[in-house]
């Protein structure tokens, strides 16, 4: 059998009885459930193909965009093209910022609850995506934007459908909402089951015309997704083919990364990528990689995929003591020899990002160990270890 066949290529027990990192984590692989309750609709024009189906989500969308891109990437036409020949009602709030703050998504949240829409459509990167999330839940829940970290509410969120631009956050297909909470100094994400999307729609064209260095920070968030959900111990037996599939696919996109030039068919595989990182991360959460990396955007402004990337070579040496036979299979699926070629490519696509002093690193290393994110992660984590994880990524 073909399962059993992935589950015995390091001499590990068989599917069924225990999985790979059943032998690094002691868990059952019967102890798991898989929810991805998001129809996934892929291909060229495939917002145009499908609008017909926006209908049954009713008569009035609030478009939820960032200031450009959604226009820039030619899905905001699109998407115009096909409310208008439904015949749905629209408003659009373009005022999503990079990294939403509780403050943003509130005046979002304002504009749904006086305009009353039936379902949201958010177009953009994991910012307005986020946002979208945010505010399907305060337009039907009287609660204030801190209130969304109960993570349960008495109405459900507005239906969205997501259209991502860029190729790295997997927001279209994940459950979470990650926010900017300037009273902690940092980024939380909150959740519930409702909140993936109803759609997401993949069409790389929208991210065509995505800059290089937006390109590079968000196609290393997705393999940050993968590798961290391959490595997280949530892993199922389930989420890792995704994330074996997604870093495959990833590993392809390397010669195009490394050059800062994009074919289609590679816009096409990161994006691809991208959405197979949010499915695994659904399920695993992501590990102490995400809870580092938030402090390097709140302090810093490291754009959120070039924080995770900066740190994760040294992740990868941490987790390697603990699941060698993991961390191999990650380098091999990607075509690299070891770390270090690991290590050279971040370093060829963003050279020196930010450099620390003690203080900070305790500081964010402190921040971090308080995160469910650095408990996912494999190995004894504590705040030495994040603040030699730091020092040894950035100084
Ligand atoms: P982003 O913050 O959404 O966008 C970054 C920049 O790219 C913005 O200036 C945006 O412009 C621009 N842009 C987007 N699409 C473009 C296109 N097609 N062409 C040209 N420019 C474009 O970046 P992101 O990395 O996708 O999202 C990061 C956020 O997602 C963070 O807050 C992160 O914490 C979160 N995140 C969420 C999840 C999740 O599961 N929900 C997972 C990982 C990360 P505009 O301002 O005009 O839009
Ligand atoms: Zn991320």
């Amino acid at each position: 059998m073909k399962h059993q066949k992935w589950y015995n290529e390091d001499g590990w027990e068989k599917l069924g009885i225990t999985s790979i990192a059943s032998h690094e984590r002691g868990m059952s692989l019967e102890n798991y459930s898989f929810f991805m309750p998001t129809k996934v609709v892929h291909g060229e024009k495939a917002l145009l193909a499908m609008g017909e189906q926006f209908a049954q989500y009713g008569k009035k969308c609030l478009l939820v965009t960032g200031r450009n891109s959604a226009r820039l990437s030619g899905a905001l036409d699109d998407a115009f093209r096909v409310l208008q020949a439904q015949g749905i009602d629209y408003r659009h709030f373009d005022e999503v910022e990079n990294n939403p703050s509780l403050e943003n998504v509130a005046r979002g949240g304002e504009v749904a609850r006086e305009y009353r829409p039936d379902f949201i459509l958010a177009i953009g990167g994991g910012s307005p995506l986020d946002a979208a999330k945010a505010i399907a839940t305060l337009a039907t829940n009287d609660i204030t934007p801190e209130g969304l970290y109960r993570n349960k509410f008495d109405h459900l969120p507005l239906p969205i459908v997501a259209i991502p631009t860029t190729a790295g956050t997997g927001s279209e297909v994940t459950p979470y909402s990650i926010l900017t909470v300037p009273e902690a100094e940092t980024k939380r994400s909150f959740t519930t089951p409702e909140l993936f999307p109803k759609v997401a729609i993949l069409d790389w064209r929208y991210t065509d015309r995505l800059p290089t260095h937006i390109t590079r920070d968000t196609g290393v968030d997705a393999l940050s997704h993968l590798v961290e959900g391959y490595l997280s111990r949530r892993a199922t037996g389930i989420s890792d083919t995704f994330a074996e599939q997604g870093i495959k696919i990833w590993g392809e996109c390397i010669p195009a990364l490394r050059k800062g030039e994009f074919s289609p068919v590679d816009r096409e595989r990161l994006l691809v990528a991208s959405a197979l990182g949010g499915i695994t991360i659904s399920h695993t959460g992501t590990t102490l990689v995400h809870a580092l990396g938030y402090s390097l955007t709140y302090y810093h402004d490291v754009p959120h995929g070039r924080a995770n990337g900066v740190l994760m070579g040294e992740y990868l040496r941490f987790t390697e003591k603990h699941a060698p036979q993991r961390v191999k299979h990650v380098l091999d699926w990607l075509g690299l020899s070891d770390i270090d070629e690991f290590k050279d490519l971040i370093n060829h696509l963003f050279g020196e990002v930010v450099t620390l002093d003690r203080g900070e690193m305790e500081l964010y290393a402190g921040k971090a160990i308080k995160t469910n994110n650095a408990a996912y992660s494999q190995g004894d984590v504590t705040e030495g270890v994040l603040a030699q994880i730091l020092a040894d990524s950035l100084s």
